[in-house]
């Protein structure tokens, strides 16, 4: 197994000194002093869709441009590992089944190639961040010396125990493991070298800027949305946890006392590390059958970061209805923009949402359907809580906070006496 380099936009931190709070700003300029020019390598296994590809091309750029040389790579998988590494992220977060042994030896053996390769093109690092399950094995192959931190993005509140018996110990070889909750930290770690860390959002890219209200609406009219009738929304991969079945079936209920509604799934397919999104939209393209009110996007060609942003600006109601979710960055996003959001009550959707104050949390299609209404038939309610949510985000889910938290775990491996803050923001984050 190969990799390449990421080329990302060149950011400057300062640039984000008018949004952020200032407190962040001035936590990143310390902690990126005490790591001026240490070797930060993000490895991960797509540079295009999902949440952790969305992060790093903000906070690698912004990593570098803090005072560390940090840079991005991502591994060439063949199918074969990513079809075991699927079964991975489905069993950590609590599916049915296990991994066989020759599964296992295969995943492991992927990785120990990538190490190789590694060595061979002489790519060296004071500090790896690898990312997710199927970057995990490559912890015990690095050469020793560097520090490894080793990021779980998923939602593992109820993960498959024998999974976790299996790849305990391969966490056990990073020297940090960082979770998004407390509640996903898993059985048979060292706590002492577990942190942290919630994702958040960049709030200077095309998709989270705010865009102008004109723009919105052409934007919708051009993809096939119409800008005057309501509108709700999803945008999340087609994936099962994330429910695109229950979104139309709560839906269907609100169509029946508000008949003019159209609903948007907006799930682009595009990462290569997620073999089951064509198999789901199948079956979601089926169930929406025969109401042209839903419109399904997969196709990255029509939706990119401007419809997505007109998507989550123009909506009156975005939802995002997991049944499980690591974090689930399309919530930050429509409430970054001002959009109530309604969200499975779950994982990281927890974090961001205060019910009934910023946004709702529904445990089933009926739950979701009565917020749905409660929003479309309250747009003075809804407003504020679209403000509200804003702020929230604002003093919890920017990128300069997780950048800081970042800056703050490779300073404790490798600057420890030059440590300035011990705590990681989450823990304000958390409300904890
Ligand atoms: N996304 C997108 N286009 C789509 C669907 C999703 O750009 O059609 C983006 C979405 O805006 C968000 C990311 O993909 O930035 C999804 O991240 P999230 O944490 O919500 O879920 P994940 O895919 O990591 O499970």
């Amino acid at each position: 197994m190969s990799f390449q380099f990421v080329e990302t936009s060149s950011l400057k931190i300062d640039g984000y000194a008018r949004v952020a709070p200032q407190e962040q700003m001035e936590r990143i300029r310390s902690l990126g002093l005490s790591l001026d020019g240490a070797r930060v390598v993000h490895l991960n296994s797509t540079a295009v869709g999902g949440g952790v590809a969305e992060i790093l091309k903000s906070m690698v750029p912004l990593m570098d441009d803090s005072g560390p040389d940090a840079s991005w790579m991502v591994l060439e998988g063949a199918p074969e590992f990513f079809e075991i590494t699927k079964r991975l992220h489905n069993l950590l977060q609590g599916a049915e089944g296990s991994l066989s042994k020759k599964e296992y030896e295969t995943y492991v053996g992927y990785n120990e190639r990538l190490a190789k390769s590694i060595k061979d093109r002489g790519v060296e690092a004071d500090v790896w961040v690898l990312h997710d399950p199927q970057t995990l094995p490559l912890a015990s192959f690095l050469p020793e010396g560097s520090k490894i931190i080793w990021v779980c993005h998923i939602d593992t509140t109820l993960p498959n125990q024998r999974v976790i018996k299996q790849l305990a110990p391969l966490m056990q070889k990073a020297d940090r493991v960082v979770f998004s909750l407390p509640q996903y930290v898993v059985d048979g770690l060292d706590t002492s070298r577990v942190r942290i860390i919630p994702p958040a959002i960049d709030p200077l890219t095309t998709k989270n800027k705010e865009p102008k209200l004109k723009t919105v609406r052409d934007t919708l009219s051009r993809i096939g949305l119409d800008p005057d009738r309501p509108m709700m929304s999803q945008v999340a991969r087609f994936d099962r946890w994330k429910d695109p079945w229950g979104v139309i079936d709560a839906y269907r209920m609100v169509k029946e006392s508000v008949p003019d509604v159209q609903l948007a799934l907006l799930g682009v397919i595009e990462a290569i590390d997620d073999p089951e999104a064509y198999g789901v939209l199948d079956t979601v393209v089926e169930y929406a059958k025969g109401d042209s009110d839903i419109h399904l996007f997969s196709d990255v060609n029509i939706v990119g970061e401007p419809e997505v942003s007109a998507v989550q600006k123009g909506a009156e109601v975005i939802i995002q209805k997991s049944l499980r979710e690591g974090f689930g960055l399309s919530v930050a996003e429509a409430m970054w923009k001002g959009t109530p959001v309604i969200g499975g009550n779950c994982g990281g959707i927890r974090i961001q949402i205060e019910h009934g104050r910023t946004g709702f949390l529904v445990d089933t299609v009926e739950e979701c359907a009565t917020a749905m209404l409660q929003i479309l038939k309250d747009p003075k309610q809804a407003k504020v809580m679209g403000k509200l949510g804003r702020e929230h985000v604002r003093q919890k889910f920017l990128m300069t906070r997780i950048l800081g938290d970042y800056l703050s775990v490779c300073s404790e491996l490798l600057a420890p006496s030059s440590l300035p803050d011990m705590g990681l923001a989450y823990a304000e984050a958390a409300g904890e």
